[in-house]
């Protein structure tokens, strides 16, 4: 059977929630975010605009013609956490709901992951169930920071708790710093995907590891985009440091911080069409815990596709990028067998 091409950080939006991120642009006159979002739907971007709203025919007539067999849809980034709390809510049960109908209409096509709103841990909780139970949905997506807090803060543990329950996959999607801390990234427009986005989520990962998250929930999983947001490169550092650090304070972790990084992260490709970096990613995390993404409409399928197919990696780890892995940690169902015509 031909290997199943699964593209695994793929963006849609609704206009309910474009039209909120619109209006952010007055509640949170500092948030990048927002100015971003401001920009964007001023005009210009049109493509990316269209490309997000639609659930439908155009966006698998583009997956068709680049070979694509799958999109794992989520959100876009900032997702609900510009909102106040009821509104986030809200949105992500309308979010969730839209997203499970598409999936309804495509069950070959499309799978994906739920937002919830950080704003109100119970309530997120609740709705991470009933998207995990009720809506079939495969994992769930938070993008970085909500309110310039981050998810190992106690008063979040019970949105950790549900998605380790439930056994399903915690995506952490990049947004910019909080407005705090955007000052100097700011004045070389450096804030987005250029390098703001990966120091951002790359601190959310650390601040997971660090506060013993993975000791207390061994089985969680978080997901990176960007090939681990540059993780992979720092592991060396990051333990031999932590070990300098323990002769001051000694830290409870059970483990090195590699080695939750390891167990307990999968990274993705998305945006980061580098055959080196997944040469030496393999190396540092290895084949099962490497999944292929587009960053669709943002990135364009083209680049995404020839990047993997150009690769000249062993030939059972490719397969595992394109697809297996993705089927494995979001629960995807494997393609049933052709059946012959009779
Ligand atoms: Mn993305």
């Amino acid at each position: 059977m031909a290997i199943r091409r699964i593209a695994t950080e793929e963006a849609f939006a609704l206009d309910t929630q474009l039209a909120a991120l619109k209006r952010a642009r007055l509640d949170h006159p500092d948030d990048s975010d927002a100015a971003f979002w401001s920009m964007v739907l001023d005009g210009g971007y049109e493509d990316i605009v269209g490309g997000l709203l639609d659930l439908g025919e155009e966006r698998v007539r583009v997956m068709d013609a680049y070979g694509i067999d799958m999109h794992v849809l989520l959100l876009t980034s900032p997702g609900v956490q510009l909102l106040d709390a009821d509104a986030a809510a809200s949105l992500a049960t309308l979010a969730n709901d839209r997203l499970a109908e598409a999936i309804a209409r495509y069950p070959m096509r499309f799978a994906g992951l739920a937002s919830f709103a950080p704003q109100d841990p119970m309530r997120a909780a609740k709705e991470m169930e009933r998207a995990a139970g009720a809506l079939k949905l495969n994992g769930f997506v938070v993008n970085s920071h909500t309110n310039g807090e981050y998810l190992d803060e106690p008063r979040y543990w019970p949105i950790l708790e549900a998605a380790a329950a439930l056994g399903k996959p915690l995506y952490i999607h990049p947004r910019t710093l909080p407005p705090g801390a955007t000052a100097p990234y700011l004045s070389r427009r450096l804030t987005g995907g250029i390098w703001g986005y990966a120091a951002e989520t790359g601190l959310h990962a650390m601040r997971l590891i660090m506060a013993g998250v993975f000791d207390r929930l061994p089985d969680l999983r978080i997901i990176l985009g960007h090939m681990g947001e540059g993780l992979p490169y720092w592991l060396y550092r990051i333990d031999y440091m932590f070990e300098l650090q323990q002769r001051q304070v000694r830290s409870p972790l059970e483990h090195r911080p590699s080695d939750y990084f390891k167990r307990n992260f999968a990274i993705t490709t998305s945006g980061m069409n580098d055959a080196d970096v997944l040469d030496f990613c393999l190396k540092k995390v290895g084949a099962d815990n490497i999944m292929w993404a587009v960053d669709y409409p943002y990135q364009d399928s083209a680049g995404a596709v020839a990047f993997l197919e150009d690769a000249a990696i062993d030939s059972a780890a490719k397969a595992k990028i394109w697809g297996g892995n993705a089927e494995r940690i979001f629960g995807i169902a494997p393609r049933p067998p052709e059946r012959k015509n009779s």
